[in-house]
C-alpha cells in the first residue's frame, strides 16, 4: 500500500465505524483480562457465552480463586483448551491478589509475567483498558495487514512493528479494532469480499481484484461483439 493511501484507508474505516469496540463482553479491567486470556483460538461469541455466568459468579480475582479450579473449569468447558486456560486464569488471579492488590497492572512487563498472558493479550489490555496505542496482531489483523499491503510481515511481531511505524497517530489507538472487524466481516480468510469492500481502492489485493474484474468485463464486451 502506498504511503498516501494510508490516511484514506483509515478514514474510510473510521467513517463506517467511528467508535470500534472489542466484541468481548466485560465490565471491569479484570474481566477484560480474563476474557482475552480465554479467547485464544476461540471466537468472541463462544467466550461471551461462557463468561456471562463465570463473571456473574466471580467478578474479581479473589472471587475467582474462591470459586475454585473445578468450578471455573466447568464454567469454561465450552471454550477450546479450557483446562489449560482455567489453570492459567486461576494462577493469574493468585498473582493479581498477592502482588497487585487485586488490580490488573498497567505495564507490559507485569502483564506478560501473568500465566497465559502473551504479547497479544497484553496489547489488548493496554489498548482497550488503558487507551495505549498498542497493536494486538491476531489472525485477522495479520491477514488484513498483509493482503492490503498496509503492514507486510512474516509473523505477528513484524506486522506489529510495521503497523506502529505506518499507522498515522490519529488512528493508532483504534487501528487494531478496525483491522480486526474488517477481517472478521469483510476481508475474510477464505473469501475476501473485495467487490463489497469500502477500502478496495487503497488495498493492494483490492486493486488486483478490480483489474481482474475490468479484464473480465472487456472480454465479455469483445465476446458480445463477436
Ligand atoms: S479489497 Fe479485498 S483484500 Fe483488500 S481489504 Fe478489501 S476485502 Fe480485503
Amino acid at each position: 500500500m502506498k504511503a498516501e493511501a494510508i490516511v484514506p484507508f483509515f478514514s474510510t474505516l473510521a467513517a463506517t465505524n467511528p467508535r470500534p469496540q472489542t466484541e468481548l463482553e466485560y465490565s471491569s479491567v479484570f474481566e477484560l483480562l480474563a476474557a482475552v486470556l480465554l479467547s485464544a483460538q476461540a471466537t468472541d461469541v463462544g467466550v461471551n457465552k461462557a463468561t456471562r455466568e463465570l463473571f456473574a459468579r466471580a467478578p474479581t480475582p479473589q472471587a475467582m480463586l474462591d470459586l475454585g479450579e473445578a468450578r471455573v473449569t466447568e464454567l469454561v468447558r465450552t471454550i477450546g483448551l479450557f483446562r489449560t486456560k482455567a489453570k492459567n486464569l486461576l494462577a493469574t488471579c493468585r498473582i493479581l491478589v498477592d502482588q497487585h492488590g487485586g488490580q490488573v497492572p498497567r505495564t507490559r512487563d507485569a502483564l506478560q509475567a501473568l500465566p497465559g498472558v502473551g504479547r497479544k493479550t497484553a496489547n489488548v489490555v493496554l489498548n482497550v483498558a488503558f487507551g495505549e496505542a498498542t497493536m494486538a496482531v491476531d489472525t485477522h489483523v495479520f491477514r488484513v495487514s498483509n493482503r492490503t499491503g498496509l503492514a507486510p510481515g512474516r509473523n505477528p511481531l513484524e506486522v506489529e512493528a510495521v503497523l506502529l511505524k505506518r499507522v498515522p497517530p490519529q488512528y493508532l489507538v483504534d487501528a487494531h479494532h478496525w483491522l480486526i472487524l474488517h477481517g472478521r466481516y469483510v476481508c475474510q480468510a477464505r473469501a475476501p469480499r473485495c467487490g463489497a469492500c469500502a477500502v478496495q481502492a487503497w488495498c493492494d489485493e483490492g486493486r488486483r481484484f478490480a483489474a481482474r474484474a475490468a479484464a473480465t468485463m472487456r472480454q465479455g464486451d469483445r465476446d458480445g461483439q463477436a
